[in-house]
């Protein structure tokens, strides 16, 4: 789809579910399709991407965007947000499956909503890229695997601890 059409679009939906004052932003993300910045209200499609996926494609990544826009950060891929995404009409998965980007098995989540994804179990607690610069403990993000809650591995969880036990004494 090209990217005046995907604005338009997306300008449409955003009006169509009461967020007029949203806006559409495009960046040059490779593995993200979409993603919803709650602190400056902008829906950011990878200009990449939106290039070479069908509308089918991008309405679902834009209805995703809009449903995290509509019930706020704190919801992530809770049941809320889950709902809400089937209620405007996206299907409510986490990752998308598009020919465009090979889905990710791993998906990780911030405090505040950042996704992050991996093809391969994360071996280390790692911490948002874009809540902090640093590794910082109070935004470690969550993994979830095809979109599943599983344990991670008694090293991975002990390297948690640690880190967590450092930061409360
Ligand atoms: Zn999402
Ligand atoms: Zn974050």
């Amino acid at each position: 789809m090209n990217l005046f059409e995907a604005r338009r679009l997306t300008v449409t939906l955003l009006h169509r579910h009461g967020l007029d004052a949203w806006k559409v932003e495009f960046s040059r993300a490779k593995t993200r399709a979409g993603a919803c910045r709650h602190e400056r209200r902008a829906i950011v499609l990878s200009a990449p991407l939106v290039t070479v996926m069908s509308e089918a494609e991008v309405v679902e990544t834009v209805l995703h965007e809009v449903a995290h826009a509509m019930v706020g950060a704190q919801h992530a891929h809770d049941e809320v947000w889950r709902r809400t995404a089937q209620r405007i009409g996206a299907t409510g998965r986490v990752s998308l499956h598009t020919s465009a980007s090979p889905a990710h098995d791993w998906v990780g989540t911030c405090p505040r909503g950042h996704e992050a994804q991996r093809h391969r179990r994360p071996a280390h607690p790692m911490s948002c890229g874009e809540c902090a610069r640093r590794f910082d403990v109070t935004a470690l993000v969550a993994w979830r695997y095809k979109g599943r809650d599983v344990p991670m591995t008694p090293a991975y969880r002990a390297e948690e601890a640690a880190l967590l036990a450092r930061t409360s004494a």
